[in-house]
């Protein structure tokens, strides 16, 4: 359960379920709900809820630097190569064109 506050002042109880979506206050404004990453950091903020372990969150921030990383190195990977991947293929087939089958014969 999280409690996110009406532009009224009120303080509306929300379910992790409806994160990102909307809840009606008694004012009867319609009050979004922010994202369950936020709702968590707003409640860890205020002390009201037990955060994950400091390390757990510190390997995720990890792990997406790595893969940032390493997708990152892939598409330099697929600029630097690609080039080279082509290039030898339509020298192919540019020599293929040249050397034309009937000239062959016909010498
Ligand atoms: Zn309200």
């Amino acid at each position: 359960m999280f409690n996110i506050a009406c532009p009224c002042g009120k303080t509306i109880p929300v379910r992790a379920g409806q994160a990102g979506g909307t809840v009606p206050c008694g004012c009867g404004q319609t009050v979004p709900i922010p994202t369950l990453g936020e709702l968590r950091r707003s409640a860890a903020d205020a002390g009201g809820i037990t955060t994950p372990s400091p390390t757990q969150h510190d390997w995720r921030a990890w792990w997406r630097g790595v893969w940032l990383l390493v997708a990152g190195c892939a598409c330099q990977l697929v600029a630097v190569l690609l080039p080279g991947v082509i290039a030898p293929t339509t020298g192919v087939v540019m020599a293929a064109a040249i050397v034309d089958p009937e000239t062959e014969t016909a010498r």
